[in-house]
């Protein structure tokens, strides 16, 4: 026997059974975001390298270590999309949508590929459910972002929510406080972790985000951004608490909280639920003004989040999602009917019912049976002179013509 082959490491199989709670969740996005006037995007699943190189930011993980980046037959490098804000971007600035009436909102429910180290909530090749609105700087764009991706983890049942909040400021004022972080730093070099103390200079913001003890002791005393806002950015934040306030949205000021792409500035939020492990963080998002620019567009402010579809099913638990109903299964009584009732089946599916065949030439017991295991609110079982319908719920069965079959069931799952 040839060896068997087997799915790449960090990818899996979507099976039907699992499919139902994913396109539940994908249902949920459609009504939530879309109601909010959100339209759905799709971008190509790979694009120039050079987009996410200066799109996520030269120092991140997912540049540094995580791109599935190939040389295409052209001698083109291109990466397998790692995140989905950089080309929804790009997309803006390729179609001219600056000259739309702004903000310009998208949703999208994509896959999307990092080489990490698989394990459980962590994949290469994962999805996402994402939401962009680009086009306005306005706090009322950073806050109903984040209120719409609560009410979608609400949506979809996820967990022992918790959302951190916090504000990076401009790229000004980042840039000022970064030096201030990075002599810090350097004071206490003695102190801190190999791998944050060669970051220094690259992204010392990332400290706040190590493990290590020594680091963890140093960067207590360490100088925060929240504290450093200019007026105008301490307000934007402001303004942005007050709506969540208002809304009755729980959360917490976090000035620690980093997240692993460059674009940020202003808002920043993550939601993590506690009933996860160790890979705890759901969704998050922010604030990212300066990235159109950066990719040769317009100056252009936008706000966005991403939410990891694994772990919102994860932390949604166990509950059941109902499967498709079934309202008619087709059975025959004899091989004469075969094709009339392959035909009632079809024309049902046309007049709208979900309908069903017999498609393994079950004997009319057995017939009987898969109509049971799967559900069916009616049976038709269809002979040489006629037809009988059945209504599985009552047990009542009366005979009619073929022809009155599909009318007969609109009429009763009208009536139900
Ligand atoms: P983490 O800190 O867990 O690595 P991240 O900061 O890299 O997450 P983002 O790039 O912000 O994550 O992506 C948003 C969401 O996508 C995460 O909150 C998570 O739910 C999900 N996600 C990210 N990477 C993976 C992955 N490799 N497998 C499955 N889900 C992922
Ligand atoms: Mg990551």
């Amino acid at each position: 026997m040839s060896p068997r082959i087997q799915a790449p490491r960090g990818t899996y199989d979507v099976l039907p059974d699992d499919a139902a709670r994913r396109d539940a969740v994908e249902a949920a996005a459609r009504r939530i975001l879309g109601g909010a006037g959100y339209g759905r995007i799709e971008t190509p699943a790979f694009e120039a390298t050079e987009l996410f190189a200066r799109g996520v930011g030269a120092s991140t993980d997912i540049v540094q270590k995580e791109m599935y980046t190939f040389e295409d037959g052209g001698g083109r490098s291109l990466t397998l999309r790692p995140e989905g804000t950089a080309p929804i971007c790009r997309a803006y600035v390729e179609h001219g949508m600056s000259r739309l009436p702004q903000p310009v909102r998208f949703w999208y429910f994509e896959s999307f590929f990092r080489y990490e180290r698989a394990q459980a909530g962590r994949y290469r090749q994962f999805w996402q459910l994402g939401a962009e609105a680009i086009g306005s700087a306005d706090p009322l764009v950073d806050a109903e972002c984040i209120l719409l991706l609560a009410e979608l983890l609400d949506a979809v049942g996820v967990r022992e929510v918790r959302l951190r909040l916090s504000s990076l400021g401009t790229a000004e004022t980042r840039a000022v406080y970064r030096e201030e972080l990075q002599a810090y730093l350097r004071r206490h070099e003695d102190q801190l972790s190999e791998e944050v103390r060669n970051r220094i200079d690259l992204n010392p913001l990332r400290a706040f985000d190590a493990d290590h003890p020594g680091t963890r002791e140093v960067m207590r005393g360490a100088p925060l951004l929240l504290d450093r806002l200019s007026d105008e950015d301490a307000e934007h934040f402001a303004a942005v608490r007050a709506l969540l306030d208002d809304a009755d949205l729980q959360y917490e000021l976090d000035p620690t909280l980093v997240r692993g792409l460059d674009y940020y500035a202003r808002t920043l939020f993550e939601f993590t639920s506690d009933a996860l492990g160790a890979q705890s963080g759901v969704a998050g998002g922010g604030r990212y003004d300066g990235l159109i620019e950066q990719l040769g567009g317009p100056a252009t402010p936008a706000v966005g989040f991403a939410a990891g579809i694994e772990r919102m099913l994860l932390a949604a638990g166990e509950h059941p999602v109902a499967a498709m109903p079934v309202d008619l299964y087709v059975a025959y009584a004899t091989d004469g009917a075969r094709h009339p009732a392959f035909g009632i089946a079809r024309e049902a599916r046309r007049a709208g019912l979900a309908a069903q065949v017999e498609l393994a030439g079950r004997s009319l017991k057995g017939q009987l049976r898969q109509a049971g295991r799967l559900g069916a609110r009616f049976v038709a079982i269809v002979g040489d002179d006629g037809a009988t319908l059945r209504d599985m719920e009552s047990g009542e069965q009366e005979d009619v013509e073929p022809g009155r079959v599909i009318p007969l069931v609109l009429r009763r799952e009208k009536s139900l």
